[in-house]
């Protein structure tokens, strides 16, 4: 890993067109801030920056559908970001918005840096065009199927199924989302970014991580996923990029550009700019120099974003600092895949999401539990999955069975046995070992051990594996719960004072060390252990380092005598009804009825091959007599008439479902309902509320089919 003097960490924009949900927490952010605050607290030079995307066409669109301004939209939303992002302790430096007057100059600047040094290709080109809204449908403006994964929801400008970087020409069957029409081809001028051109210096540095022989990084420490998705969009072949757009919305071409009227910047081309706006704003409010940061080669430029925006990170936004000559290259993507929900993708569009402004109203003060549990599903290398279940019991079972019970059993025997102040101890003094019960342990050699198991965990941060070192970090709570059970001071503070003031002495160092390491996870918990151990809060300057240095010199991070404050649960349990109607919410009826019906056993091909379904149709029903629920149906299977007695009275009159296709499940065994013998089956949907369908072959199938 190479050494940096100073540090640049930026997390995506996120996109001012709906609220954040977990999905945008465990992919971009939580990542990203885990890092910035372990850095903190070793005492780097690092800056943490970020904003709100405002610009694109899914903006105008959206402002144009619901008939107000772009502007209402993106204020709101970025009102919104700034709450969820505080509220869940995500610690930006400088949180900007790329419709400030800083942006749009930097942006501007970019543009005319690369246009006089002629790094654009200006192109006349046929692109679409709506007639009848009269507009050039550029990006979102424009639907079709995706030419990679055939997925028919695709946009002009990328398909969000398959991550594939799309041009709207690409598109199979392309149409307009203003009038759902096709649309025409009609000429217009942009400029172009020949990023064919620059194939080869970018392979060169995604893979070898070199630029000219000079080293730029390791390609070790980049994630695989991320230099396979690079690889293979370089082997596909770069085209040449058109960073301008016909809208209306975004930042203007530079006017004294020939043909820059009605021309706006591309978004992915001003909003990783917007990372070095927000820097710049950053300096203006601190009082700092930006541009070390942004142009010095001992500075370390990290991007943390979710794999759908690999390309613009790795290929795009390189390819624009690099032509602009005076910026470094980031020194690492490391992306992160998606996470799904209960067993679907999220999806805004179906309110499949856990949003994290509704989290913080009803999970009022445990941002940290959110936290842990995205944390320790982080879809690091490959997708991964929250559950409300798992939430439930990654609090239950790991933060209050382990972390909140640790503590909270040391904090009340101290206040028991010392009333709250630190014992001091014989060094001499053994103790049973954390790890078995025969071992025999000294103070100085765990706190040794302490040292160890906490250089493994910032060993994980700087891999950018977060999973394993919020292992790490429950691990060492497990020791430390560990020593209090196998020695049970409680049965030993009669006969044994002094060994238990060594257990208790080591059990305090230990909530000490976690009330340090667990602030990049949880900062929220990490004042709480402070105000526990009536410490002063952690600032992240540095506290880590010193903790290590304290541990490795043998010298107690908790001084003896140092008077503890008084105990309160950490966490509590979340009961069974909260998770259900957190489920409840949930939007998406298909997968909320997998949640309440989970796929049913396994079977094998020859069980399916036993059920003989055929279509039919309904000639005759009468309602059974006595039987609320029960209609008698007469069926036609073509080759032989059936009679079946079906339980859907409640839902349909006979008048209704005479002429109904069906199917039948036609070799059940009969049997006699109200004394009419039944001879088979009909098949039917059931919906959330209970609501019934029948399972129809098309009109005018054929009766007798088998379906299978
Ligand atoms: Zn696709």
């Amino acid at each position: 890993m190479r050494q940096f003097e100073r540090y640049l960490v930026t997390s995506a924009l996120p996109y001012a067109n709906g609220p954040l949900h977990i999905g945008h927490l465990s992919g971009a952010y939580l990542s990203a801030d885990i890092y910035v605050r372990f850095q903190r607290l070793v005492n780097k030079d690092i800056v943490f920056i970020c904003g709100s995307d405002e610009h694109g066409a899914a903006i105008t669109l959206r402002a144009a559908k619901e008939g107000i301004q772009p502007k209402a939209i993106i204020d709101k939303y970025h009102e919104s970001f700034q709450k969820s992002f505080e509220g869940m302790g995500i610690s930006f430096d400088h949180y900007d918005r790329t419709s400030s007057q800083l942006h749009h100059e930097t942006s501007q600047e970019f543009f005319r840096n690369l246009f006089n040094k002629g790094e654009f290709i200006e192109k006349e080109s046929e692109q679409y065009y709506d007639e009848e809204a009269k507009q050039f449908l550029a990006d979102r403006y424009i639907t079709g199927t995706c030419p990679k994964c055939a997925n028919e929801n695709a946009y002009g400008d990328q398909c969000e199924k398959c991550g594939s970087a799309l041009s709207p020409t690409e598109l199979i069957r392309p149409k307009s989302t203003l009038t759902g029409k096709e649309p025409t081809l009609r000429k217009t001028r942009h400029w172009y970014l020949p990023l064919d051109k620059y194939e080869e210096w970018l392979r060169e540095w995604i893979t070898e991580g070199t630029l000219y022989d000079k080293v730029l990084h390791y390609p070790e420490d980049w994630k695989n996923h991320v230099i396979g998705q690079c690889k293979s969009w370089l082997d596909g072949g770069l085209q040449p990029r058109s960073m301008t757009r016909d809208l209306d919305w975004g930042v203007d071409v530079p006017k004294e550009i020939p043909g820059s009227e009605g021309k706006k910047l591309y978004v992915w081309m001003d909003a990783p700019i917007g990372y070095i706006s927000s820097t710049k704003a950053w300096a203006e409010k601190k009082g700092k120099d930006w541009e070390p940061y942004w142009k010095s080669e001992d500075s370390a430029l990290i991007h943390f974003i979710g794999k759908d925006n690999i390309v613009f990170h790795c290929l795009i936004f390189p390819a624009i600092l690099k032509a602009h000559g005076d910026y470094v290259l980031p020194v690492n993507v490391p992306a992160n895949q998606f996470m799904n929900l209960e067993g679907d993708k999220i999806s805004t569009s179906k309110n499949w999401a856990v949003w994290v402004h509704e989290y913080l109203e009803d999970f009022e003060g445990r941002q940290d539990e959110l936290r842990y549990a995205l944390i320790k599903n982080m879809p690091e290398l490959k997708d991964s999955e929250f559950t409300w279940k798992s939430f439930q019991d990654a609090n239950n079972n790991e933060l209050v069975n382990n972390l909140a019970n640790f503590v909270n059993r040391v904090i009340v025997l101290t206040n028991k046995y010392y009333e709250g102040i630190v014992p001091e101890i014989d060094e001499d003094e053994g103790f049973t070992g954390p790890e078995s019960q025969s071992e025999v342990c000294y103070h100085d050699s765990e706190l040794i051990r302490l040292f160890d198991d906490i250089h493994e965990l910032c060993a994980n941060i700087r891999k950018y594996d977060f999973r394993s070192a919020l292992k790490n970090l429950m691990e060492i709570s497990t020791k430390g719960n560990q020593i209090l059970q196998f020695n049970e001071p409680w049965k030993l503070q009669k006969e044994q004072p002094e060994t238990v003031k060594v257990i208790m002495n080591i059990c305090l160092q230990y909530v000490t060390a976690i009330s340090v390491i667990c602030r990049p996870f949880m900062p929220f918990t990490s004042d709480k252990l402070r105000t526990l151990l009536n410490l002063d809060p952690i600032k992240e300057e540095g506290e880590l380092d010193d903790l290590l240095f304290q541990l490795a010199d043998g010298e107690h991070p908790l001084k003896a005598k140092h008077q503890i404050g008084k105990p309160f649960h950490l966490f509590s349990r979340i009961d069974d009804d909260v998770i259900e109607a957190q489920v409840a919410k949930l939007g998406n009826t298909g997968a909320k009825a997998a949640i309440k019906n989970p796929i049913k056993e396994t079977i094998n091909f020859d069980d399916f091959m036993k059920l003989d379904i055929r279509t039919a149709v309904i000639t005759e029903a009468e309602k059974v007599p006595k039987a609320d629920k029960l209609l008698k149906l007469a069926l036609d299977l073509g080759f032989e008439q059936r009679t079946v007695v079906s339980g859907i009275a409640a839902h349909f009159t006979p008048e209704e479902v005479v002429g109904k296709s069906v199917s039948l499940l036609a070799n059940l065994a009969p049997r006699k309902i109200r004394g009419v013998e039944s001879q088979g089956m009909i098949l039917m949907a059931e919906d959330d509320e209970g609501k019934l369908s029948f399972v129809s072959p098309e009109d005018g199938w054929p009766n007798g089919m088998i379906i299978k």
